[in-house]
């Protein structure tokens, strides 16, 4: 599987912390230093009580397949197909929800509720996003 094809991300101020996390391969999100909800895609602002005071958290352990898709078309010349998208979250971490490729079992393997481990793969532009782990299906 190859996930360096395509466009990509946009860095911005809200952004870089996740990136930059991600190139040493730790997953984090927001945190709000208000109220403590934690959220993600990074937006620079709670999405509870709209405080602007945010810090990167790094979220560890396994998450479970909240939703998948299997995605059978190949979008640029190269890709392989079929593969998985699944949305992952995090039981200790309420709210937050990532979405990334599953590796480790056949896309016709994957099931809601699915455990799996935060990982990540090398993206467009050098970038490293996040790929999970099927532990168990
Ligand atoms: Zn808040």
């Amino acid at each position: 599987m190859d996930a360096t094809l395509g466009i990509p991300p946009a860095v911005t101020d809200e952004t870089a912390p996740f990136w930059a996390a991600a190139a040493e391969g730790r997953l984090v999100v927001e945190r709000c230093s208000t109220c403590g909800a934690e959220s993600f895609p990074p937006r620079g602002i709670c999405r509870e009580c709209r405080g602007r005071t945010l810090e990167p958290t790094e979220i560890t352990g396994c998450g479970v397949v909240y939703s998948y898709t299997v995605n059978y078309q190949r979008w640029l010349p190269g890709l392989e197909v079929p593969y998985a998208i699944v949305l992952v979250e995090f039981p200790s971490h309420p709210g937050v929800r990532v979405v990334g490729r599953l590796r480790g079992c056949p896309p016709e393997a994957v099931t809601i509720g699915a455990v799996v481990e935060i990982g990540f793969e090398p993206g467009p532009g050098g970038f490293s996003i996040p790929s999970f782990l099927a532990v168990r299906t």
